[in-house]
This record gives structure tokens, C-alpha cells and sequence, in this order.
């Protein structure tokens, strides 16, 4: 295997567990998506698979072809709930990339013309915040 092992004790272990708390916006047997606490823009969401992987480098590939049509799916629900002019999808791997939860994660972003992102792992948005911005995206993908 490439890199260091999965240690189900970091904070999206945590949430799949239930241990700690998620603005959760879509769930199946094999994935979850919630948001991110600290947004790089408004609607900034993660998607998650519950099988346990450190990151790309040592994912299933039965996994991740699971994982991307949901990425897809909360693309276009973000980009419709936040009436965005386009998503960027970022996943890092390993501290020299940015990396900073060790369980794998896609960032659903939504991006508007000549709007900068805020900083990664930046500030924490507000409870109140998180939980509006869940329901738009819920909301898009009830329909
Ligand atoms: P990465 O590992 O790709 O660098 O980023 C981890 C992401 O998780 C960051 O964007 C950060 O804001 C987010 N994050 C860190 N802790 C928590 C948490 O407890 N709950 C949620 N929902 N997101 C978190």
C-alpha cells in the first residue's frame, strides 16, 4: 500500500460513528455528504465514503467508483441551490498536499465569477449557517 494506514480515529471517522455532530445532506449504504465547518464558500460540502481509506492513494477502486457518482449528484444539486456559476471539486492527499482529515473526502465547492475561495480549514461558519445551507441543497435534491 501506498502511504500510512487508516486510523478510524480522526474527525470523519467520528462523524460516520456518530460520535460527533454533521449538518448531513444525503446519505446511501456507501456514502455520506455533509458540511464542511469551515466553507471556502458558501455551500461548501464534503462527500464521504463510510469504507474506511486514508485517501486516494490507498481507496478501493470498487469504492471510489461508488463514491464519484455521488460527487456528481452534489455538484449539480450545489450548484443549483446556490445559484453558482460553477464547482470546483478539490481532493487532497497526504499534509504536503493540504490534506488535514485522514479519511477520504471530495470537496464540493460553489464558485462564482471572479470570486476568490476563503482560505482552506479557514473559519468556522456558523451553526444556524451550516444548517440553511444544507436544506437549500437538501431541498434541490428532493426534487
Ligand atoms: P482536508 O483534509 O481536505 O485538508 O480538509 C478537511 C476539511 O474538513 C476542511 O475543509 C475543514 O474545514 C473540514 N473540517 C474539519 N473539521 C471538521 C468537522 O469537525 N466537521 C466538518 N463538517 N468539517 C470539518
Amino acid at each position: 500500500m501506498t502511504g500510512q494506514a487508516y486510523d478510524s480515529n480522526n474527525i470523519f471517522g467520528k462523524i460516520l460513528r456518530g460520535e460527533i455532530p454533521c449538518h448531513r445532506i444525503y446519505e446511501d449504504a456507501d456514502t455520506l455528504a455533509f458540511m464542511d465547518v469551515m466553507p471556502q464558500s458558501p455551500g461548501h460540502l464534503l462527500v464521504i465514503p463510510k469504507a474506511p481509506s486514508r485517501n486516494i492513494l490507498d481507496a478501493d477502486p470498487a469504492v471510489l467508483a461508488k463514491l464519484i457518482p455521488v460527487v456528481q449528484k452534489l455538484a449539480r444539486a450545489a450548484k443549483e441551490a446556490f445559484e453558482a456559476d460553477g464547482i470546483t471539486v478539490i481532493q487532497f492527499n497526504e499534509p504536503a498536499s493540504g490534506q488535514t482529515v485522514y479519511h477520504l473526502h471530495f470537496h464540493v465547492i460553489p464558485r462564482y465569477e471572479g470570486l476568490a475561495l476563503k482560505p482552506h480549514s479557514g473559519q468556522m461558519e456558523d451553526n444556524g449557517v451550516l444548517a440553511a445551507n444544507a436544506e437549500k441543497i437538501i431541498g434541490v435534491l428532493g426534487n
